[in-house]
């Protein structure tokens, strides 16, 4: 190998070398496709379409690459990152189970990633009908017939259904109705979706990491819109008290919201309905395996009781004289809360993930779900302190408030995990647990893997008491060693490099 060849292997670095940026790698003049010479047709048919004022005299100052270089760029970038595809990824609340393949390529077919928006409803009437088919499906398992596919997230889905309820009890001149009750194991997403909609998230104290019947009747009034409540909780425990809650909550008036994030732990066996709620929004990227992270792109559609149906943002699909149409005449909807039609790709990846599994399958997703968090929390149990248990959901919280006795808290623990290949669990969540490591193994996993995590897991559980610095300090064996998030996130270096 010539000295030159051995620079070239190492420029391209197969290892864990620095990947350098675009701008670095930038070559003056190279391109990545090649276009046909400027001819004054060209320049005569830009400068007929663009102002004058609008076109650029200065080029942009990009990297300029060749295609491959691009490709290597990226594809070396995302081997570094740990994802469902390469590595178990037990992020507690998030759900982050294995998306079946072939739904991508579902969504990714032509038929629907090549629809325009504003093609005439005759000649979309197949994406219609997979709309119209979904909203009957998720209607159906949630006993909530009115269904808006709309929302583009979870927290999008619990903005809008306030929204909803606050328009249906203006629509009842009970326009006082602007508390909303929240349980303080809740996702910090609730209370801020009240606070959006112009409402009052008022916060109750759990007991045993359950809502307390009688906390909630403290606090319930003709002031009460909503209680807003996770069921399981994100402690991951069934809300035993569900239909007492419910019954006191309707008492007064009011409404319940469920937050169906969790909702893999109950399709399929529960009707939110049937406990009592009035409307819930449901994470097409959790339950319904649609890929997520990073913020994004999903889909948080809501379902709703009949009566609340009225007030759902537009448009909906229905079906007339056998063609589906998008309606928005409809006088007492919230309006839209939505660009088009919401994120299609992740309705179309749900509607074929249903399809295929059918109800026997959901069934045994949910069964999967809390039988595979009961397994793992079990071999964990004894090496770690679970204030919640000793049973769960599809999901645990450990307190590593055993391990933090010899300095090693739950952020080391969760930074160890790299060290061994794993994606950390969600850390200091819910809030009522001090050192919380919140465990969600999903129902996609199988039992070496679970396995797998449980003895790194005890491997650590035995560092932090025999050699808490090897905990301390890691990760090691990771591209970047531990970074500062706080200076990361509270003063970001963003630069534009001179070309
Ligand atoms: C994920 C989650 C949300 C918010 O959903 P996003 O899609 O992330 O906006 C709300 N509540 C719970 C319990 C969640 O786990």
């Amino acid at each position: 190998m010539s000295n030159d060849d051995q620079k070239m292997t190492t420029m391209t670095g197969f290892g864990l070398g620095e990947v350098p940026t675009l701008f670095e790698e930038s070559v003056s003049g190279r391109q990545g496709v090649s276009l046909p010479p400027e001819t004054p047709d060209t320049e005569n048919l830009v400068t007929s379409l663009i102002p004058p004022s609008h076109i650029r005299r200065v080029p942009l100052s990009l990297p300029e690459l060749s295609e491959f270089q691009v490709v290597r760029h990226f594809t070396r970038l995302s081997q570094r990152t740990l994802s469902v595809d390469n590595t178990f990824y037990p992020l507690g609340s998030c759900t982050m189970k294995y998306n079946p393949k072939l739904n991508e390529a579902i969504a990714a077919s032509d038929n629907f990633a090549g629809s325009h928006p504003s093609q005439p409803e005759e000649s979309l009437q197949g994406l219609l009908a997979i709309y119209y088919q979904l909203s009957q499906w998720l209607g159906a398992l949630t006993g909530l017939p009115g269904v808006s596919l709309q929302p583009a997230a979870g927290a999008h889905g619990e903005f809008t259904a306030l929204l909803v309820a606050k328009a249906y009890f203006r629509d009842r001149g009970e326009v006082q109705r602007l508390q909303v009750l929240v349980p303080d194991t809740a996702h910090g997403t609730n209370p801020a979706s009240a606070t959006r909609c112009g409402m009052e998230p008022i916060a109750l104290t759990s007991k045993n990491g359950k809502l307390d019947p009688t906390e909630l009747k403290h606090h319930l009034s003709e002031r009460t819109a909503c209680l807003m409540i996770t069921n399981p909780n994100t402690l991951g425990l069934f809300e035993e008290e569900i239909l007492e809650i419910s019954a006191l909550v309707h008492e007064v008036g009011a409404l319940v919201y469920l937050d169906g994030a969790n909702f893999n732990a109950l399709v399929g066996r529960v009707r939110p309905a049937d406990f009592g709620a009035d409307l819930m929004h449901i994470n097409l990227h959790k339950t319904f395996s649609v890929p997520h992270g990073s913020g994004g792109p999903g889909s948080g559609p809501i379902c709703v009781r009949e009566t609340l149906a009225p007030y759902l943002p537009v448009p909906i699909v229905e079906m007339r004289d056998g063609q589906f149409r998008l309606r928005s005449d409809r006088p007492k909807s919230i309006g839209k809360v939505r660009t088009f039609f919401g994120n299609i790709p992740a309705v179309v990846r749900a509607w074929a993930y249903i399809a295929q599994l059918g109800l026997e399958g959901l069934r045994e997703v949910s069964g999967h779900a809390v039988l595979n968090a009961n397994y793992l929390l079990k071999l964990l149990a004894q090496y770690y302190d679970v204030p919640y248990g000793p049973r769960c959901m599809h999901e645990f919280v450990i307190d590593g408030t055993r391990q933090k006795k010899s300095g090693v808290k739950a952020l080391d623990i969760a930074k160890k995990l790299l060290d061994f290949g794993f994606h950390p669990p969600t850390t200091y969540f819910p809030l009522i647990v001090p050192e919380a490591l919140m465990i969600e193994p999903t129902e996609t996993e199988n039992k070496e893997t679970l396995e797998a995590f449980a003895r790194a897991m005890i491997e650590i559980a035995k560092l932090a008491v025999d050699n808490p610095s090897a905990v301390t300090s890691a990760p090691e064996h990771t591209p970047v060693s531990r970074l500062d998030e706080l200076s990361a996130a509270r003063n970001p270096i963003v630069t534009w490099p001179e070309l």
